[in-house]
């Protein structure tokens, strides 16, 4: 397995595989990898074939989070996540520094001064890296009204690796739905030629969805977290039971489910579309839903299918 650290060894790796007609797929993490990750680097390894290239970047990306956010305490293990990478059949890991992503022209992030801009819609004057990719309407909603600047991190980070690692096929989690939404809006809108596959959401026996930040869920915070997969079981069985149900009245029952435990604060639950992300009023077999909660300070999001 290659480790490679900058864009200009990246792409070239990237470009000799394209050359030589070998199919790249490609998962981009953020790391602290779990079994959810992994599950994708399979996907991965399935579409491209034996014969294909996987690889997975590992970058915590700064521009995807608000100034007020868990960017400095975001858990890591490089090493770790290096043998799980390898352990799975991956053909290389792209590990950049945040200078190499975003401040070729000189800049150093990590100036206390710059931390300030990045991930905030202000532009910093002084500044070198300017260019950004916004998709603006699958972004403004949940996700997107709770984190302002989120998804502009992500579809700017997300084309920049696409354009380093050129991949014939990349996968994502239906984890983060949303997210999977913009993406695949941005590939068709901005013409990526790439593939995009969302793999469905690996959880914990007790049904909590896997997620790096699970690891700030410490005593009794972990129990309580499983009051997202409860939610999901009440509005499922409600729907079954009724065919259908108004979405005001599910989300007040979800509310005041979640807010039983000490510590659970409910940001936002919503029924949805799943192609268009457009609210309904009435929720039904084949409605979205996706919710946020805070569990201490540790804010998790999860959704399904009806
Ligand atoms: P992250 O490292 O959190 O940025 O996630 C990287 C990728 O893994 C994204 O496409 C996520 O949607 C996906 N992912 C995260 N958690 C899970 C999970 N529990 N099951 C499946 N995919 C996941």
């Amino acid at each position: 397995m290659q480790i490679v650290k900058t864009v200009a060894a990246m792409q070239s790796l990237a470009k000799k595989w394209q050359r030589a007609g070998v199919k790249i797929g490609f998962v981009p993490t953020m790391g602290y990898l779990h079994e959810g990750h992994l599950s994708l680097v399979r996907e991965a390894r399935k579409r491209v074939g034996k014969n294909g290239k996987v690889v997975v970047s590992i970058y915590v990306n700064p521009t995807q989070f608000a100034p007020t956010e868990d960017l400095s305490k975001y858990p890591r293990d490089l090493k770790r996540d290096l043998e799980s990478c390898r352990a799975a059949g991956t053909d290389a890991v792209f590990t950049p520094t945040d200078k190499e992503m975003y401040s070729r022209w000189g800049e150093s992030l990590s100036s206390p001064d710059s931390k300030k801009y990045l991930g905030s819609t202000e532009s910093r004057p002084t500044t070198n890296y300017s260019t950004y990719v916004v998709e603006e309407k699958l972004s403004r909603a949940m996700e997107g009204a709770s984190r302002p600047t989120h998804f502009r991190g992500v579809t700017t980070i997300v084309a920049k690796l696409f354009n380093i690692v050129l991949p014939d096929v990349a996968i994502f989690g239906q984890k983060d739905f949303q997210q999977a939404a913009i993406i695949k809006r941005m590939v068709a809108d901005l013409n990526f030629p790439v593939k995009i596959i969302v793999a469905p959401t690996v959880r914990e026996r007790d049904g909590l969805a896997m997620s790096s930040r699970n690891k700030y869920l410490v005593g009794d915070l972990r129990r309580q977290a499983t009051v997202l997969w409860c939610a999901i079981q009440i509005a499922r069985a409600t729907v079954k039971k009724s065919k259908t149900f108004p979405a005001a009245k599910l989300k007040d029952a979800i509310k005041k489910l979640v807010e039983c435990e000490p510590d659970a604060k409910l940001d936002y639950v919503e029924f949805f579309e799943p192609e268009i992300l457009l609210p309904v009023s009435i929720v039904k077999s084949g409605t979205q839903m996706a919710l946020a909660v805070f569990i201490g300070k540790t804010r998790l999001i999860d959704n399904v299918r009806i």
